[in-house]
């Protein structure tokens, strides 16, 4: 590894699906961490989301550091949906690691190969680089002027929009001469008209706009001690570390990680890139920004495993753990020993404990509104009822899934929106659990011999 390679992944185009949590924008807490019926996407489970807001708190004021936080509560009560809602409330930029416990069982890698490749998407490095300037772009200028006829040197900050390269590149000159005229102010925003150079004063709410916030106002236009302004910018990307390990793992490694098969890494390659990034945090040229790994079924991890989250939450760079499960007392696999959850005392001792609790059929009613919207699919009121039903009977995770496939059977009529007729349909073709384990069960005898 000749030299350490991060910039590919930015070119990573991270597409958003509508996935089974895609709705979920944060946890829905006012100011007072009371969390709002329904808000962000989430709705009901008023107490958890308040306690998950107090662990954000916690969290951000560093006071998190050896420990863990386990949700307990039956399938489908918004285990998940709760630890994704952490991770987006920290912030767009803040890694979110999901797995379930049973994944460490594999034949590709072993257990401990697995938790770190979970640990290591779970941690951001915000990096800083400085790129070349696309034309039209707005940018921030920092100025040092010096002292010219008439006016004293002057040290400030403007923003300005960029209309054409060239003469953003030897403004040097144009600017101090407009400056004097001008009154430009340290956060005014210029615009330079491409024909003649010519700087106007656009004004302090420009900068506002949506147009320069989606820009983002880390962007940079230094000038050079010549006076000459550079065509470079400063722009920040944040990739995991889990990335930056197999774009530097192997020849391919870039293309591994859109296959999502990245096999074991090597202690070496991390070990540098540990190094690596220490560096450049020294240099200032990177910060940690540390995500959230969820672990789901967390009773499905064996004891060693247990060890080496002991150990992982420790380092000073480790995510905010949060792990689910929906068992009480069982056995500690690997072991003899029964425990709470199935957890061992030593990690159970660190947890922050959550507890789930079913849904009323007016939440599920709204998770389910909420899905529909999300997925795109019009639904009348009484196909929702019904859905809100089944929902309640069978369970939500059933009835979200249904909206999809009833929105096919909806399209195969040609329908405008999905009603009763759809959903029986699909209720009728997919079959839940309950059903399902009937079947089977009155039809035992000739399946076993
Ligand atoms: P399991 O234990 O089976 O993993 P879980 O407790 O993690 O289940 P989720 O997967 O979070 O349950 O919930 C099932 C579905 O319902 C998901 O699509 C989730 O986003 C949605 N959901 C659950 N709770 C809420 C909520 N309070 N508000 C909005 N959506 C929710």
């Amino acid at each position: 590894m000749a030299e350490l390679k991060v910039t590919q992944s930015k070119d990573l185009t991270r597409v958003e699906r509508v996935g089974a949590h895609s709705h979920i924008r944060g946890l829905g807490l006012d100011d007072t961490f009371e969390a709002r019926n329904v808000s962000q996407g989430m709705v009901g489970q008023k107490a958890a989301r308040r306690a998950a807001g107090i662990i954000l708190q916690l969290i951000r004021e560093g006071k998190i550091a050896g420990r863990a936080v386990l949700l307990a509560g039956q399938p489908g009560t918004g285990k998940t949906a709760i630890a994704m809602g952490m991770a987006k409330a920290l912030g767009e930029e803040t890694p979110f690691a999901m797995m379930a416990g049973s994944e460490i069982f594999s034949l590709e890698m072993s257990k401990t190969e697995a938790l770190t490749q979970a640990f290591r998407k779970a941690i951001g490095v915000r990096i800083k680089e400085e790129t070349e300037l696309i034309e039209g772009e707005v940018v921030e200028v920092q100025i040092d002027r010096p002292a010219v006829a008439g006016a004293a040197s002057k040290t400030g900050k403007l923003t300005l929009k960029t209309t054409e390269m060239e003469t953003v590149y030897d403004l040097g000159a144009k600017m101090i001469e407009s400056l004097g005229k001008e009154k430009v102010q340290s956060g005014d925003v210029i615009a330079i008209d491409k024909a003649s150079g010519k700087i106007t004063k656009l004004g302090r709410s420009f900068a506002r706009s949506r147009d320069y916030d989606a820009m983002g106002p880390q962007t940079k236009f230094v000038q050079c001690p010549d006076g000459e302004l550079q065509k470079r910018k400063e722009v920040v990307h944040v990739v995991t570390l889990h990335e930056i390990d197999v774009i530097n793992s192997r020849k391919q490694g870039f293309l591994a990680l859109f296959a999502g098969d990245t096999g074991e890494i090597r202690c070496e390659v991390r070990e540098q890139i540990d190094s690596k990034v220490a560096e450049w945090r020294e240099e200032g040229k990177a910060d940690i920004v540390p995500g959230v790994l969820f672990i789901d079924e967390v009773h499905m991890l064996d004891i060693e495993c247990f060890s080496f989250l002991n150990r992982a939450l420790e380092n000073e760079m480790a995510p905010i753990l949060v792990v689910a499960t929906n068992r009480g007392i069982t056995r500690i696999r690997g072991t003899n020993y029964k425990s709470p959850h199935g957890i061992p005392i030593d990690l159970l001792d660190r947890l922050l404990i959550i507890s789930t609790t079913p849904y009323s059929e007016e939440e599920i009613r709204k998770i389910l509104d909420i899905r529909c919207e999300e997925e795109d699919v019009e639904m009348s009121e009484d196909a929702r009822d019904l859905l809100t039903k089944i929902g309640h009977e069978t369970s939500l995770r059933y009835a979200i899934c249904l909206i999809t496939a009833a929105a096919l059977a909806c399209a195969k009529r040609k329908g405008k929106e999905v009603e009763i007729e759809d959903i029986s349909r699909v209720y009728s073709l997919f079959i839940d659990v309950k059903r399902s384990t009937q079947f089977l069960m009155e039809y035992q005898e000739q399946f076993m011999f």
